[in-house]
């Protein structure tokens, strides 16, 4: 049987004269960068997330770029980072010449670990990215209550957790800024790059407003206040994102049942399921479980790989250890639950339209190496 990661196809399937139509609506109209379809998209945003404002960009990355220039970090000032997590939250961060500072992670939600960040505060870092990594929140209060005592702004990269709640409160919507991205593979995804960026403070997203559109002034096109970028959303991905939006919630709740249902069948085996604290939902961007060791973890992926499930890797080598990383002067050994993590760390299928016969096939795998 071929289980894939995700499957694209049987997503759109049942929702696909609606993404038609919402499409051919911007054809007709011929408006294809920002316009109404954005401005649209950006309201059901706030009105989901209970953020105040909501601005829509390029994709991911550039919504953590343009957070971080927004907040005013600039060139040479530090921002504490976990040291585990996808490329594009650390990235963000050097490509403004600021310089991540890393952190390790709390091995058991495999988020930034707000006791290792007291060991950094003595370089007075000027913001904090908790990566809300595969669909639930890291220890906010914690983080928080940090960044109030030693005044770092707080940019929560929710690339992978939008959904999700912590303290009934929605992912990106407890820190300065949160930033979401709609990559097809992620839960809620676009037909292209897009993303978004949730915003508490009305000056701030003034900038921003400005900043992802050539630093334009809302009075006057050929006035640039701020040094901006192009970092627009398209109308056409705005379109068929209000749609989708629709259905994220049920989509989400199936991730989460199957999660349940691959919890209760995998109990017995010598594998560490997902930890989920109180304080959160986990939307299960990705379902991952940890294996003994090295070894385990490559014997059981050769298995399933084989057995045609597409299991994977998120992530196998972390940040401090990137070769393009390595003029911080970091070392193996500087970060070692991030360090076991990469290489006890594996993925399962749990997008929603899975079956019970795919999950039992993917369980009863398993059990044939362990
Ligand atoms: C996907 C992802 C991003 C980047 O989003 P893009 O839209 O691909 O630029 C950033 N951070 C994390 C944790 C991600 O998973």
């Amino acid at each position: 049987m071929k289980i894939p990661a995700l499957d694209m196809k049987a997503q759109l399937a049942p929702i696909r004269k609606d993404i038609d139509q919402a499409i051919a609506r911007v054809l007709d109209h011929g408006g294809f960068i920002l316009g109404k379809e954005v401005e649209k998209f950006e309201k059901d945003i706030c009105l989901y997330s209970g953020s105040k404002y909501s601005i829509g960009v390029s994709n991911g990355t550039d919504a953590i770029t343009l957070a971080l220039e927004a907040l005013g970090i600039k060139r040479g000032d530090r921002v504490l980072c976990p040291a585990f997590t996808y490329y594009a939250t650390v990235g963000a961060v050097a490509s403004i010449g600021a310089i991540p500072v890393f952190i390790d992670i709390d091995p058991k939600t495999y988020c930034i670990d707000p006791e290792s960040v007291k060991l950094y505060l003595r370089q007075t870092p000027k913001a904090i990215i908790p990566a809300h990594l595969y669909g639930q929140c890291a220890d906010m209060d914690s983080i928080l209550a940090i960044a109030d005592k030693f005044d770092l702004k707080v940019i929560e990269d929710t690339a992978q957790a939008f959904g999700a709640e912590y303290k009934n409160k929605k992912a990106g919507t407890i820190g300065d800024c949160g930033t979401v991205s709609f990559f097809p593979g992620k839960n809620l995804g676009a037909c292209g790059d897009a993303g978004m960026i949730l915003v508490r403070d009305e000056s701030v997203a003034d900038i921003l407003r400005q900043l992802r559109n050539q630093g334009t002034a809302p009075s006057n096109k050929y006035k640039h206040i701020y040094p901006g970028h192009n970092n627009r959303l398209d109308s056409i991905q705005a379109a068929i994102l209000v749609v989708k939006l629709k259905y994220m919630d049920i989509w989400n709740r199936k991730r989460a049942e199957n999660a349940v249902y691959y919890n209760g069948q995998l109990a017995a085996l010598e594998l560490i399921t997902p930890y989920v604290p109180d304080a959160n939902t986990h939307i299960y961007h990705q379902y991952m479980v940890r294996a003994k060791n090295n070894k385990s973890r490559d014997s059981i992926m050769n298995h399933l790989n084989e057995k045609g499930i597409d299991s994977r890797v998120f992530y196998p080598i972390p940040l401090h250890l990137q070769p393009c990383f390595s003029y911080l002067g970091y070392r193996k050994g500087n970060f070692p639950e991030s360090e076991k993590a990469a290489q006890e760390i594996f993925s399962l299928p749990v997008y929603p339209e899975l079956t019970h016969e795919q999950m039992d096939y993917v369980v009863k795998s398993i059990k044939e190496v362990l």
